[in-house]
């Protein structure tokens, strides 16, 4: 088990904490990216939002704590998210989106998470769903929310190119939670505090529990919300590069370049934030 600190990080505006990727890990199973959003005082004069920008090659996944955003892409789609409700925009080769507010003042809280694609859908076709509620696993002391994949016996209908699992847990009280040995895993604590097979753990940190376990003990003496991550460990080391993730540098590079250049593969969206530049890519020559 390894406890890896969340870094400090902005996104437009607003500050996140990043459990995934860091230094000592880049992926757990095709999870490659975890921002913990907030939490953040929204008003008339602040609002979350991020101005069109492009992905490829991985699939983003929000889930709202609280307040609400409005999810607008090149595919047509224009659906505010709620807690509770998941969205799940599949990239493929290309696809840009942008995250508005919705008005809706209040705390804002949530988490955003990227799922790596692998070699069979990362060049397909984008895609985007949104599922206004989520199958729940009773836990005992406490539920699952099962946001794709299948936990604790319940299946989410939510897409899923790879075998794996995320799951936001709610607990209070002491759990052991059921694991497929052939999955690693990862704890992220949004709110409260848990204690992991006798390791206390908060937000801003990230417990890699690795493959192999059946089973995971877990304490949560006062209320403790958390995203379980886990999955088949992936098919092929991840390359990432801004709102990009491939397998090589040439190709994250190109795609940065296709963006500036207003290339088709993205679509169009028009949006009332300011679309986004790619910054070159930090490999010179490349
Ligand atoms: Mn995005």
């Amino acid at each position: 088990m390894e406890i890896i600190e969340s870094r400090a990080a902005t996104v437009g505006g607003l500050g996140v904490r990043r459990a995934l990727p860091t230094r000592g890990r880049r992926t757990v199973g095709a999870w490659c990216f975890a921002d913990h959003m907030g939490p953040l005082d929204v008003d008339d004069r602040t609002e979350p939002g991020i101005g069109p920008h492009p992905h490829t090659g991985l699939a983003t996944v929000t889930w709202l704590l609280d307040g609400e955003l409005l999810h607008r892409d090149s595919l047509g789609s224009e659906q505010p998210i709620r807690p509770g409700q998941l969205n799940l925009m599949t990239a493929g080769g290309g696809v840009q989106h942008a995250e508005e507010g919705t008005g809706h003042t209040g705390t804002f809280e949530g988490i955003q998470l990227w799922v790596a694609l692998p070699e069979a859908t990362r060049h397909g076709h984008p895609a985007f769903e949104h599922h206004a509620e989520v199958p729940h696993a009773d836990l005992g002391v406490g539920t699952a929310s099962v946001l794709i994949g299948e936990f604790a016996g319940v299946e989410s209908p939510a897409r899923r190119d790879t075998e794996l699992v995320g799951a936001e847990l709610r607990l209070h009280g002491r759990a052991v939670l059921e694991l497929r040995p052939d999955f690693e895993y990862a704890l992220i604590v949004l709110r409260g505090s848990a204690s992991v097979a006798g390791t206390p753990v908060e937000p801003g940190r990230l417990v890699y529990l690795g493959a192999g376990a059946s089973e995971l003990p877990i304490e949560a003496p006062n209320r403790c919300r958390a995203m379980l991550l886990g999955g088949v460990p992936f098919e092929a080391p991840v390359v990432m590069f801004w709102n990009f993730v491939g397998r090589d540098r040439a190709e994250l590079a190109q795609a940065g370049r296709d963006w500036n250049a207003g290339h088709d593969r993205y679509g169009r969206l028009g949006s009332r934030l300011a679309r986004i530049p790619a910054p070159d890519a930090p490999w010179p020559g490349v």
